[in-house]
Parts: structure tokens; sequence; C-alpha cells
């Protein structure tokens, strides 16, 4: 008798896609994608990698193991708070609530109560003003760059930017705060030296020309000897004479002082000191999403909300709602990865080390994000192999490690204390796939 050719025995493609759980998936998944995973079954089944009888049960697990984004959670074990690489800052619980609330229609520019239009994100500007009283008005644009952006456009596009050489910062990936500014059709009008400037450096170039008075803190690298800077509560009175605006770019975020981190600057102490206008972002020390925040003297924020630029840099509903989650709510992550208890990293960094067998070392985190750059934050880090870190990378769950002097550290300031435990499941992982590599090699 003949042997039937097993290639016939592949399940057809419309059986498959009436499967109850591929149909159910397709609300999650495009109905391209749903095929495109069929097809790979199938042709699994014909190159003979797959039994006719095992396309079902792989499709199903194809299906389920298939997600809509390609992004992936990541346990950051590198000490680094903000890092921008994973996306900076990790959002609240409060925060993610009000992400799930905004997703679908939602009140952002409307008032329930007449029915009528109203101002967009009144909610994250109330919880702001609230957290920050000494700003008389705020607004919400995309993230710290483009606040930079609106404000230098609206108050000196066609006129001069006056700001400290000391000050001309790279934020990194190669963006350079100076061209963002000329960019906006600003001249930069630059003062004093790299590493001191003093206010009559600032008294020599105001003038007709000048637009606003800019500082920037310089927030990513520190200068430190022979150097002097012009602090906000000399320059105010000095912009003020000539008329023009003080902007202040704090860029971490910081609302208030916080006593861990004494040279960060923040926003009501700027305010306090004279600035107009301050900027900072959302994403970074604040701990929220990805936002710019300017903050300041009402008559001049209403200038910015008003320039029609102000319109193609505006948030999103979405960043509006974790915003507001974020400043009126409990304190965020970062906010608690920066003030973690040290007894307590100290112990659940030994419960690991010990179930591993793996030394505990010394570990300084850091602030990271371009902020507070001279900061050091002391804990522990597990010492594992270098050759580790591959495999921690790309298994599930992934996990960043920091890779020094030929180890693989595992700091865990950054990490939820809930999932100690996946990451405990991550190394053992990571070690079995080193020890099959290993296996495979010697074989
Ligand atoms: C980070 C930073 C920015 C840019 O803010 P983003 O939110 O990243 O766009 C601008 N200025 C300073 C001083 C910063 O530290």
């Amino acid at each position: 008798m003949d042997q039937v050719d097993p290639r016939r025995l592949i399940p057809r493609t419309d059986d498959l896609l009436a499967l109850p759980a591929v149909r159910a998936a397709g609300k999650r998944l495009s109905g391209r994608v749903i095929r495109e995973l069929v097809r790979q079954a199938q042709e699994q089944a014909r190159r003979g990698e797959l039994a006719p009888g095992q396309v079902e049960p792989a499709l199903l697990a194809a299906v389920a193991a298939c997600s809509a984004t390609t992004l992936r959670p990541v346990l950051n074990a590198t000490g680094v708070i903000v890092h921008t690489n994973l996306g900076r800052a990790p959002l609240s619980a409060g925060a993610v609530e009000a992400l799930v609330a905004a997703s679908g229609y939602v009140d952002v520019e409307l008032d329930l109560a007449t029915g009528s239009r109203s101002r967009r994100g009144a909610g994250a500007r109330a919880a702001l003003l609230a957290a920050c009283p000494a700003a008389e008005d705020a607004l919400v644009v995309n993230n710290g760059a483009a606040a930079l952006v609106l404000a230098t456009t609206a108050l000196a596009a066609g006129r001069e930017v006056v700001v400290s050489r000391g000050e001309l910062v790279e934020i990194g990936a190669g963006f350079r705060l100076p061209d963002l500014i000329e960019s906006t059709g600003a001249t930069l009008r630059e003062v004093g030296t790299t590493n001191r400037t003093h206010l009559r450096d600032y008294a020599d170039a105001l003038g007709p020309a000048t637009g606003c008075v800019l500082k920037v803190h310089p927030s990513n690298f520190r200068v430190d000897g022979f150097t002097s800077a012009v602090p906000l509560g000399e320059l105010s009175p000095l912009a003020a004479a000539h008329g023009v605006a003080l902007v202040a770019d704090l860029g971490s975020g910081l609302l208030a002082p916080d006593p861990h981190l004494p040279e960060e600057p923040d926003a009501a102490t700027a305010l306090a000191s004279g600035a107009d206008v301050v900027i900072a972002s959302g994403d970074k020390l604040l701990g929220g999403p990805q936002a710019g925040l300017l903050l300041g003297r009402a008559e001049i924020i209403t200038r910015l909300a008003r320039h029609p630029l102000a319109r193609a840099l505006r948030a999103d509903k979405l960043a509006l709602a974790a915003l507001e989650a974020t400043v009126a709510g409990g304190s965020p992550p970062v906010v608690q990865a920066l003030h973690a208890d040290l007894g307590q990293l100290r112990s659940r960094t030994d419960r690991l080390a010990e179930a591993l067998g793996v030394p505990v070392v010394a570990h300084e985190g850091r602030v990271g994000g371009g902020g507070a750059p001279g900061v050091a934050l002391p804990g522990w880090a597990l010492r594992l192999p270098e050759a580790l870190a591959g495999p921690l990378r790309t298994g599930d769950p992934a996990v960043l490690p920091r890779v020094h002097d030929g180890s693989c550290l595992l700091d865990l300031r950054c990490v939820p204390d809930g999932d100690d435990d996946r990451i405990l499941d991550a190394v053992r992982q990571a070690l079995a796939t080193l020890d099959r590599a290993d296996a495979g090699r010697a074989g």
C-alpha cells in the first residue's frame, strides 16, 4: 500500500484559523500577524520539523506567546535609577492605573458639568501647582527638550538667548542644547568661560537684542576646581532690569529639595530665587512619564501656551494622566529606589547570594539619566561571571546587569522587592544556558 505523504496531513489554514484560541487572539493581534503564525507552523511541518499532529499545539503556543508589542519588560539590576535606555522612570501603580483609565475616551479637554471645552490637562496642572506652590502657572509639553524649544522660541526667536559657556551641554545621544536652541531661530549669546562666568559677563551681554537669559543645570557632569557660576538670585534683578525673562532649565524634575541630593536644583527653590520659568523633565527624578514641565510666572506661561508651537509639542492624554497621578500620588519607584533602606537591600542581596552560592560585593548605584552626576548611592551587588550577562539580557524575564571589571554585577536597588525570586530564576536559567553552551562546545 502506498504510504500517505505526511505533508497532506498538515492541518489546513481555514481549520487552524477557526480554532477558538486562535479566533480569540484576534482581539489582541491583527489578522496578518495570526495568518503569519499559521503559515510558520505549517511551514515547519512541511520541512519535517513538526509532525502534522504537532502543528495545532505549536500554533496555540505561538499565538499565546505572541504579543502585540515587541517591547520587553526588563528587570533593571544595574543600580542606575533613571536609565534612559530602559525608558527612564518606571511608573507607580497609581500612574499605571491612570494610564489605563485614560486609554479610552476621557475628559482631557472637556468640562463634563457644562459640556463645553476645557483647558487641556487641567488635572496635571492643578497637581503640579499644588506640589509646587511657588509656581503661578504650569504647562506640560512632550518632554524637557520640547519645553526648552518652546520657551526659547516664544521668548527669543529672532533675538538672543544669553547663556554661560559652562552650561552649553550635550544631553545624550549627541543632542546638544546649543543646537536645539539655535534651531528655534534664536541666536546664542555665550558669556563667560567654561569654568567661570561672572555677573558682569551677563551684564555686558544684555541689551536690546536679548530675548531671554537661560540658566542650564549641567546635569550630567561636574566641573570641579577653579569654577564660578552666577546663582539665579543674582541674575534675576539683572534680567528684570532689562525686562527679559530668566529661564532655568533644571533637567532633573525635582519640584522641591531632596535632602539626599543636596546639589540637585529644584523648581521651588529656583522660582523662589527669581527664575521666571523653570523647565524640567517628567521622567527623571520626578519619576513619571515622559513630559516636559514649564512652571513659573502666569503671564509667561500663558504666552508659551498660546504660541503656535505649543500645539505641536503638546502632551498626550496618557502622559497627562500618568503625570497627574505621579505628582499627586505616593512616592514613585524612582524615589523609592533613591531612598532604598540599606538594611533591607543588604538582606535581600544576602538571601539571593546564599541561594546561588555567589559573593556579595559593595556596589555604588547612580541616579543616572543625566542627574546628580557626583552622587554615589552605596549598596551591594551579587557578583557573577561576566559570561552570564548575555544570557541574562536575553532570558525571560530579561535582566540587565552591570558589567564591570570582568564581572557581571546584579544590584537590587531598582528591582521591586517582589521580583527577587524572578531574578533568582533568571540567574539559574542563565547558568543553565551557559552550561549547555559549554557542553555543546565540549561535545
Ligand atoms: C534631560 C535634560 C534635558 C532634556 O529633557 P528630556 O525630557 O530628556 O527631553 C534638557 N536639559 C537638561 C539640563 C536635562 O538634564
